[in-house]
């Protein structure tokens, strides 16, 4: 197995940056998780955008050429032998003596690793899973998709432990804000599709994206607004979105049903769709 560190190629296990790097000290970085499904790049082109605009946020350089990344990200899955799997990119603001003030002229780190994935089991499709919320405890500058997931981790660990896939989290005015790691939406009795819109408050999935403008095409009656947790217990679906977990329905939300405990048609159909944008069969 081979990761990408700044320039070089090398066996996973011996990959490292330095103690002083800001990613390690302050979180000073960002990253995206791109999918292969079936030998492709699910949305690569949107994952390289949500880069650009993270790395701009944060007035960091691009540390190679995005053409050239395109070309790394190839090369690490071709020598990983990774057609199901997903890929790993990191940036940060590079290595300094620690300080909070930004280095005068630091070259960024860039570290992929990439991993072969089957993303859920045939049961966790068949059967839908299981979320529970919790309080939204992050940073107002959700948007942003830094390495700095401290309360995702906390947040995915909680879930685990009460037996969930997912962890929703619940701003103080009781809207579900989205997943630890996906974006959440719900399908209203009348049948509309709803999602957050995007906002300092989310991060603005690239599936989420996809999934949008794959619904509106299919004519599906969408509203970007947010919902409640009381909403979702009464919706007729339930679904999460993100490069990994595509769409996958939700079934229970703290330990209640959604609708009739059963994936519904229109997650199955939004999946599928997105799996034919992608322009590869479903992995699971
Ligand atoms: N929201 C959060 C907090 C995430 O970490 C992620 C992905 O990891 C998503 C949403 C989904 O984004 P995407 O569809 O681009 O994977």
């Amino acid at each position: 197995r081979f990761a990408y560190v700044n320039g070089r190629y090398l066996p996973h296990d011996d990959a490292a940056v330095h103690i002083e790097d800001r990613g390690f000290q302050f979180a000073d970085g960002v990253y995206e998780v791109v999918t292969i499904v079936g030998g492709r790049f699910a949305d690569l082109e949107g994952h390289l955008a949500r880069l650009d605009r993270s790395l701009r946020e944060l007035r960091m350089p691009w540390p190679v050429k995005p053409t050239s990344l395109r070309l790394i990200m190839r090369e690490l899955a071709a020598r990983n032998g990774v057609r199901d799997g997903m890929v790993y990119v990191q940036v940060t603001r590079g290595v300094a003596p620690r300080d909070f003030r930004f280095p005068a002229d630091t070259a960024p780190t860039l570290v992929l690793t990439c991993r072969r994935s089957r993303f859920q089991t045939a049961r966790q499709l068949a059967e839908g899973v299981s979320v529970i919320t919790i309080p939204d405890i992050r940073w107002l500058r959700r948007d942003i998709k830094t390495v700095g997931l401290l309360a995702q981790s906390l947040g995915k660990q909680k879930a685990a432990e009460a037996g969930a896939y997912e962890a929703w989290q619940v701003d103080p005015d009781g809207t579900v804000t989205e997943g630890c790691s996906s974006n959440a939406w719900i399908v209203t009795a009348e049948g509309t599709l709803v999602t957050r819109p995007a906002s300092n408050l989310i991060l603005n999935g690239i599936t989420r994206l996809s999934l949008l403008r794959i619904a509106r095409d299919l004519g599906i009656p969408v509203e970007e607004r947010p919902f409640t947790v009381a909403e979702a217990h009464a919706a007729r679906e339930a679904l999460m979105s993100s490069a990994g977990s595509f769409a996958l329905p939700v079934t229970r939300i703290d330990g209640k049903p959604v609708g009739e405990g059963r994936p519904g048609p229109l997650t199955l159909r939004l999946r599928a769709a997105y799996l034919a944008d992608v322009g590869a069969p479903d992995p699971v």
